[in-house]
């Protein structure tokens, strides 16, 4: 008679292998032995910690739900590791495996395990558990299909072409894309992951962020697994390994991860980094790595042009299905000038504001959004210029803003300096207040108070405040 354990097996299987790649399935799955059912508490063998902690990090969600099939809801999963690859069994770690789409394993962790793999850093695209793309650690968002091409990263983005058409056989290899934050280094390598993995989809493609390479490394050091973490490496066909400066000054690290480079390089395969600064000035990282980069090709991505940019909003809002003036695209890119990352969260800000609001992306929504988003390159605008500005355009004097006459035709623009004294510095009312002669921070609160209802009720006042605000450069 079949044991009950080997068809609960049989049956997670079916759900894991209609789930995971085949060579994943090969990899991870074929390995383990279901050792014991007791109850609802299933036990399965591997062969390593290291094993252990990659099902535990990648296929969490995948066993989840082959335990929801073949168990039940309450289904438990525990492992049992073999020491040394021999007889010498450690105690099963017991681990709660989630019952809904948790975010990442993180409930799933042992109590044992080391602060690994939790500080994975914003450069990891976000996991689709449900998706082949998972085993790679790709996000299949992430193309040269949008990956719009400019001055800025013409040489970058063929280089990439070319690698994932042929990787491992062009003279890029390893390929470095260096560039500053959020100009399009993970979508870049990404793409070029995706690329291969879509033309070739017997190569193992691996995308790791440098941070987590080293955290996994580390592990397999505590848990002496070292041979596992780097037969594993070894193994893999095209290896990304993003921001790389990450591994400044772990010299340790770096010595592993030069063996398996040279490894990878020496048998063909493709090996692409990215970094956030020139070679040269990767401080802390040993001669002999840098030089082996220099072997392949360095390329890097610059801060896209005017047009690149408007190219980019063009194209994210056409994903969106969004449609807006070709004058508000222009306002947006003219403001936005410092990466991709910061111009796409203004966009998003911008179709959630005008979802909310439920209005059109016109030039005066932008300009507030804008006027939230955009503080870090900014001209200053400090009390004085607020005073300057406020006179001037009132025409008073700045010592009439600050004296103690209550005149109309002097509170109205004292207040008006108030409210953006209150709006654009990041002053507390009491120094404003100190500011316009000593005034207190009720006088301020009144101030604000006063032009915020003036704002809704006087057309004048609001265009006053529009107008203002603009020349402010808001
Ligand atoms: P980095 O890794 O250099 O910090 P990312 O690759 O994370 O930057 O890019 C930040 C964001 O900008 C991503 O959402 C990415 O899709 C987008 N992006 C960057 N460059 C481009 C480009 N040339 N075309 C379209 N989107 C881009
Ligand atoms: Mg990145």
């Amino acid at each position: 008679m079949r044991r009950e354990i080997d068809s609960v097996w049989e049956q997670c299987l079916r759900v894991i292998q209609a789930n995971v790649p085949d060579q994943s399935f090969k990899t991870w799955f074929e390995p383990i032995v279901p050792l014991r059912l007791n109850g609802k508490t299933l036990t399965i063998q591997v062969p390593s910690q290291f094993f252990y902690e990659w099902l535990e990090e990648n296929y969490i969600h995948i066993l989840r739900r082959a335990l929801d099939t073949s168990i039940g809801r309450d289904g438990m999963l525990e492992y049992s590791i073999i020491v040394d690859a021999g007889t010498d069994r450690q105690g099963p770690i017991k681990v709660n495996v989630p019952t809904s789409n948790s975010p990442y394993a993180a409930a799933a962790k042992p109590q044992q395990r080391p602060d690994d793999f939790k500080k994975n850093t914003s450069h990891t695209p976000p996991k689709d558990q449900d998706s082949l793309a998972l085993d790679s650690y790709l996000n299949p968002n992430y193309k040269f299909d949008n990956y719009i091409e400019g001055d800025c990263n013409r040489l970058a983005r063929s280089a990439g072409h070319a690698v994932a058409q042929r990787p491992g056989i062009t003279s890029f290899n390893p390929l470095l894309i260096y560039g500053g934050v959020g100009l399009g280094k993970t979508h870049l390598v990404q793409a070029i992951g995706n690329e291969i993995k879509g033309k070739h989809n017997n190569k193992f493609v691996l995308y790791v962020s440098s941070e987590k390479f080293t955290n996994q490394f580390i592990n397999a050091i505590k848990s002496n697994t070292l041979q596992d973490f780097t037969d594993f490496y070894m193994k893999i066909d095209t290896l990304i390994l993003d921001d790389v400066q990450f591994l400044s000054g772990k010299e340790k690290t770096q010595d592993t991860f030069f063996h398996i480079f040279n490894h990878l390089h020496q048998s063909g395969r493709q090996i692409i980094m990215t970094s956030d600064r020139r070679p040269a000035d990767l401080q802390g990282l040993q001669d002999r790595l840098l030089s082996r980069f220099k072997w392949g090709l360095t390329a890097d991505l610059q801060t896209p042009d005017l047009e690149t940019r408007i190219a980019i909003i063009q194209r994210k809002l056409q994903t969106e299905g969004v449609n807006i003036d070709y004058g508000v695209i222009e306002y947006v890119a003219h403001s936005v000038n410092t990466n991709v990352r910061e111009l796409e969260g203004v966009i998003i800000s911008l179709m959630a504001q005008a979802s909310l609001v439920r209005r059109e992306i016109d030039l005066e929504l932008t300009k507030s959004v804008l006027k939230n988003i955009v503080t870090s390159h900014d001209r200053e605008v400090n009390m004085d210029t607020i005073q300057e500005m406020i006179a001037d355009y009132f025409d008073v004097s700045i010592s009439d803003l600050k004296s103690k006459s209550r005149k109309k035709e002097l509170v109205y623009p004292r207040q008006m300096a108030m409210y953006f004294a209150k709006e654009l510095t990041p002053l507390p009312l009491k120094s404003i207040g100190y500011h316009f002669g000593g005034r207190d921070h009720s006088t301020v609160i009144h101030a604000i108070q006063t032009i915020n209802d003036l704002i809704t009720q006087d057309e004048v006042v609001n265009e006053a405040v529009q107008k203002l605000r603009s020349n402010f450069g808001r």
